[in-house]
């Protein structure tokens, strides 16, 4: 046996080290030499081991005497040595275990959980008023599921045709020596499915899935917003047989409408009203969102922006069968193009104004606020 290291040289701490310091010193240097920081570098891996021996030894305080009275001599040997792993030295479930309490979380290599198929995403658009009404829309997905031929098995012979696997008596992984410690592997002989096939599937080359696309109806709710997400359980990839396929996830976008501006439950509809409707006030018909019209009465005087509401017209409530409001917004607008009769009629229609040009008490302050603005610059 070769020469051997001392081990608080190793761990390169003093001999009064306490239990924190050597856990400190071996967390740093395990951390520094671990082999999958250090890929297929030979001297950091021996490093790492010689690491890990000397702190399995030291931090058991009666090795730890056990090593400072005998030395490494405490640890050799068959007959006199010190036997602390029930007699097979540095075996099965000593260091790995150590390690992976340690370690596990922080080298992210903890035990994984048997999960299910992956999940998928796709995309719908719908209208304004699919949204409002709710609307069954097909998705396409092309996913993979249980090969129909072998039942998922993978075999020509189905279920028959599956022995347990004889490398890894079905457990799925292995555990090798690697030094002197134990690692857990995934078995190579059936790739960690702890079966294997003799003849394996034509559809499916014995991976007991394929690829397939299929048609999905989603109902979409009435109500729905723009970015909604709707979840379709185990609609997802196949996990394969025995394993809970992935979900579906089904992006709805809404598309803009040309009429109607959506917020949450309100609706929004710009109006253009000619001059002479918003002065003499007019009943117009207007459009709403679940396709018939109603009608808004448009008070003489009428000023250009100014909001009227519908109550009840507006979109759906999700899981409701209340609706909000619709707003309607004019927009008055300045006649243009005038036919000669117009003008005329304007004309005649300002000169009337200016007889009691106060206007309106907007217009009147507006002029009251120019007079006091040069009185002011004047004085
Ligand atoms: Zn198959
Ligand atoms: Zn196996």
């Amino acid at each position: 046996m070769a020469t051997k290291l001392d081990y608080y040289a190793v761990l390169e701490v003093t001999r009064e080290a306490s239990g924190d310091e050597l856990k400190k010193a071996y967390r740093r240097l395990a951390m520094k030499y671990h082999p999958d920081r250090n890929p297929g570098d030979a001297s950091a891996e021996n490093r790492f081991k010689e690491i890990s021996e000397a702190y399995d030894i030291l931090k058991d305080d009666q090795k730890r005497s056990a090593y400072d009275r005998y030395g490494h001599a405490a640890f050799e040997g068959g007959g006199g040595g010190f036997d602390f792993n029930g007699g097979g030295g540095f075996g099965a479930g000593g260091l790995g275990d150590i390690f992976e309490q340690m370690f596990g979380d922080m080298m992210g290599g903890g035990r994984r959980a048997k999960r299910a198929g992956a999940d998928i995403q796709t995309q719908v658009e719908i209208s304004l008023a699919e949204a409002f009404a709710g609307v069954k829309k097909t998705v396409t997905v092309t996913t993979r599921v249980v090969c129909e031929a072998c039942e998922g098995t993978g075999s020509k012979d189905r279920e028959a045709g599956v022995d347990t696997c004889p490398s890894c008596h079905g457990a799925g992984k292995v555990r090798a020596q690697q030094g002197f410690f134990v690692v857990e592997r995934p078995c190579p002989t059936c790739h960690g499915a702890g079966r294997v096939v003799k003849d394996p599937c034509v559809s499916c080359h014995g991976a007991g899935t394929v690829q397939r696309t299929r048609t999905l109806d989603v109902a979409i709710p009435a109500g729905v917003e723009d970015g909604t997400r709707i979840r379709m359980t185990g609609e997802g990839e196949s996990g394969g047989k025995g394993v809970a396929p992935g979900d579906l996830y089904v992006h709805i976008s809404v598309a803009q409408h040309e009429l109607f501006q959506r917020d949450g439950s309100n609706i929004y509809c710009r109006v253009p009203l000619r001059m002479a409707q918003a002065a003499l006030g007019s009943d117009i018909e207007v459009p709403v969102i679940d396709g018939g019209r109603a009608n808004v009465k448009i008070p003489a005087g009428t000023q250009n922006g100014e909001h009227f509401r519908l109550r009840g017209k507006g979109f759906s409530v999700l899981r409701s069968s209340s609706r909000g409001d619709m707003y309607i917004q004019v927009s008055v607008e300045t006649p243009q193009n005038l036919t000669k009769r117009q003008r005329e009629l304007l004309e005649e229609f300002e000169s009337e104004a200016g007889e009691h040009a106060k206007g309106s008490p907007e217009h009147a302050g507006f002029f009251s606020r120019v007079k006091d603005f040069f009185d002011g610059t004047k004085g």
